[in-house]
């Protein structure tokens, strides 16, 4: 970028500051007058520092080789990570080890061998266009935490492999007991570890799972290297841990797998499938399906090959799978800006560096834009300026075996996270195409929606303006009425599937998610690099540097905050619309669970917060003390703590955010432990945990009149 149009538009965002009405100063929440003015230049200042050129060197190194989890390539990838971090001035870089059940691939092989004789490539094709296409270092095909075995059996067909797929099945009086069940990606979308445990369940004895041209191939557009979407040999690797019931190492769960911790047998790991299961391209499944000759199947249930899809029929397969599943080490990258006022108050952002193969989508932007953002924070740090709050910067491994990293690393440090921490910040993925996607735990999101406003989209105006704009058009599409408001843009439905998991989850810490995204159907495929980012997802480079400045100025005013920007009122209407959903569940029954009482709650925690409303007038008037508002962070500091319940949602001890889950697809899941009782008619159990709710909400309540009784002593 040159030098001219930085300054120009450092000017332009720092006018944005300024809001409706010239002459005024600049507001942002949860500044002093003097505060705000002087974090408005510091964000521009730092803005101006982020460069595309310097994100597309990262992005260039990181999708050199292939460099999944456990690998020598993703160790090298994480000391790369230690030494430009020192380099950039980072403070405390440290590289901090998890010796964990580990999982990869020793070989794999699968044949047709009735009706006829078909062997699978289980490769993805190269293209002379793209070099990197043509590495011998690529893996076949192979699905993290497979187990090893070897089966011969007859191939069914059972679409998603969702629960009601296997009744459809019965109906036909099809069982699947001792077969090879054959199922397609997302449709809709469910995470694979669920389609495994769904096969196990049913008796199944592999799974082949494979990615339909209807899901992510030429069905929706151009392919790969013409264009965004998965070719007829991509291949959608990925692990099918049962990380829904506890995530990270399946041997430590809810402890850190330090050396010499205690680890238990793998006989009562919830977390370790018990299944054979590969990915396929649809190249190598379209021969299993053509050659069925059994019943026809369902209309929806046929994809986008020019074949009938049917149940089953006379195919038999072969399916060799040999896993390494042993201990390795996993590294975490960690590195530090200590706070200058606060240093025991933290700011988080993290995202993973482990990737299927090269990642350029998933997670190479992401980590791409993180470099380039921590840059930024060591170039302010060589001028001497300072943030107030701690920054903490941590590049997790093992992600996409099963959020393993972060899991052990949160559970290693979680006396001090649970009270030093004051929000995690995640981008996985960077950048995939042009629309914003902001998540955000529901005291953050007014927040995020503010700091939209300070930053500058590539398509012109301001990320806010093009955050409501792609979510309206994406709202149209997906055919919801609903309006796009500052109030509904954040996605404040966190369910799981990253590495924000064990903040939200287990230490009932606030998170934000970022991410910008577009079509994309090379996802976990040997496609997702280099040169697919520079033909079709970010050219150049403009939404990984959007994504640089959004998540360093997102951290930045948390850290250099007067009072936290944590808004309980919004949570508390949040909240209000979690319970109003659960009234609209189809297994909910007035009759048998009133909610009036936890209605009755969030509607007090509200006016409770609008209470300290009294502290934005106090905040802009300078009549806040130092010490009055150090007070009011630590309070604030423990709103999300009321809703962690120690012993965890039912089923699933790990999980203990009573407001925020994940179904097992990965779909979010709110209000999880009734939601759970309801669904399964468990109508005392649901009334005792509507009554946790109720005083979770009253203890925050109580909270927010203690942050009054700061702000007026009388
Ligand atoms: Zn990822």
């Amino acid at each position: 970028m040159l030098k001219s149009v930085q300054s120009s538009l450092v000017c332009t965002l720092v006018f944005a500051f300024f809001g409706p009405s010239w002459g005024q100063s600049p507001t942002i929440s949860g500044f002093a007058p003097a505060g705000a003015a002087a974090e408005a230049r510091l964000e521009s200042e730092f803005k101006s520092v982020i460069s595309t050129d310097r994100i597309r060197e990262y992005h260039r190194y990181f999708t050199s080789m292939p460099h999944p989890a456990g690998t020598k390539a993703d160790y090298e990838v994480a000391q790369y990570i230690a030494a430009e971090w020192k380099k950039q001035g980072l403070e405390d870089v440290a590289i901090r080890q998890y010796d964990v059940l580990g999982t990869r691939p020793v070989s794999t092989s699968l044949e047709m061998i009735a009706p006829k004789k078909y062997t699978a490539v289980l490769r993805e094709q190269p293209y002379e266009v793209d070099p990197d296409t043509k590495s011998p270092d690529v893996s076949p095909a192979w699905i993290g935490f497979s187990s090893s075995g070897e089966v011969t059996a007859p191939v069914v067909y059972a679409h998603s492999g969702n629960p009601e797929d296997y009744e459809l099945l019965k109906q036909h009086g099809i069982d699947v007991k001792g077969k090879i069940v054959l199922v397609r990606y997302s449709n809709p979308y469910s995470y694979r570890g669920f389609k495994a445990l769904t096969a196990q369940r049913m008796g199944a004895a592999a799974l082949l799972i494979y990615s339909d041209p209807a899901e992510d191939g030429y069905t929706k557009g151009k392919v790969f290297p013409d264009g965004p979407w998965g070719p007829e040999s991509h291949i959608q690797r990925g692990a099918i841990t049962y990380d829904f019931m506890v995530p990270g190492d399946p041997l430590t769960p809810g402890w850190a797998s330090l050396p010499g911790a205690r680890r238990i047998p793998e006989s009562e790991a919830v977390s370790l499938p018990h299944l054979v299961a590969l990915p396929l391209s649809w190249h190598d499944a379209k021969p299993l399906l053509e050659n069925m000759d059994g019943a026809v199947a369902p209309k929806d249930w046929q994809g986008g090959l020019p074949i009938t899809y049917r149940l089953t029929g006379s195919v038999i397969a072969h399916l060799k799978v040999e896993m390494d599943n042993s201990t390795q080490p996993y590294y975490v990258v960690e590195a530090r800006i200590r706070g200058s006022e606060y240093p025991d108050e933290w700011v988080l952002l993290g995202n993973h560096h482990d990737a299927w193969v090269y990642g350029g989508v998933d997670p190479s932007s992401g980590t791409a834009s993180m470099m380039e953002t921590t840059r930024a924070f060591g170039a302010l740090l060589k001028q001497g300026i300072r943030p107030k709050r701690t920054l903490v910067f941590c590049s997790w491994d093992g992600e996409e075996v099963g959020l393993t990293g972060s899991t052990e690393w949160g559970e290693q440090f979680s006396d001090e996270l649970r009270t030093k921490l004051v929000a995690y910040l995640n981008v996985d993925s960077s950048a995939s195409g042009p629309n914003f996607e902001g998540g955000a735990s529901g005291s953050l999101a007014p927040f995020l929606v503010e700091t939209s406003r300070s930053i500058a989209d590539p398509g012109g105006g301001t990320l806010h303006d093009a955050w409501l704009k792609s979510t309206t058009a994406e709202r149209k599409e997906g055919h919801n009425p609903e309006q796009v408001t500052d109030a509904n843009v954040v996605n404040t439905r966190i369910g799981s599937g990253s590495d924000h998991t064990v903040f939200l989850n287990f230490l009932g810490r606030p998170v934000i998610t970022l991410e910008f995204d577009g079509p994309y159907g090379v996802y976990h495929s040997m496609y997702d690099d280099y040169y697919w980012m520079n033909h079709f997802g970010d050219p150049g480079y403009k939404y990984h540097e959007t994504m640089s400045q959004l998540w360093g100025v997102t951290a930045l005013r948390l850290a250099q905050a007067d009072v936290l920007p944590l808004d309980f009122q919004f949570y508390g209407n949040t909240i209000g619309q979690f319970l109003d959903e659960l009234a609209k569940n189809k297994k909910y029954d007035a009759a048998k669970l009133n909610l009036a009482a936890a209605h009755k709650a969030a509607k007090e925690l509200e006016a409770a917060s609008a209470q300290t409303e009294a502290l934005k007038p106090a905040l802009a008037a300078g009549k806040l003390s130092g010490a009055q508002t150090a007070a009011i962070n630590q309070l604030l500091m423990k709103g999300e703590t009321n809703f962690i319940l120690p012993e965890g949602i039912p089923g699933r001890p790990w999980f203990k955010h009573i407001l925020y889950s994940a179904r097992y697809t990965y779909a979010h899941l709110e209000l999880p432990a009734i939601t759970e009782a309801v669904e399964s008619g468990n109508w005392a159990e649901a009334q005792r945990q509507t009554e946790i709710l109720v005083k979770a909400l009253n203890a925050e309540t109580a909270l927010m009149r203690q942050v009054a009784a700061v702000i007026k002593p009388n």
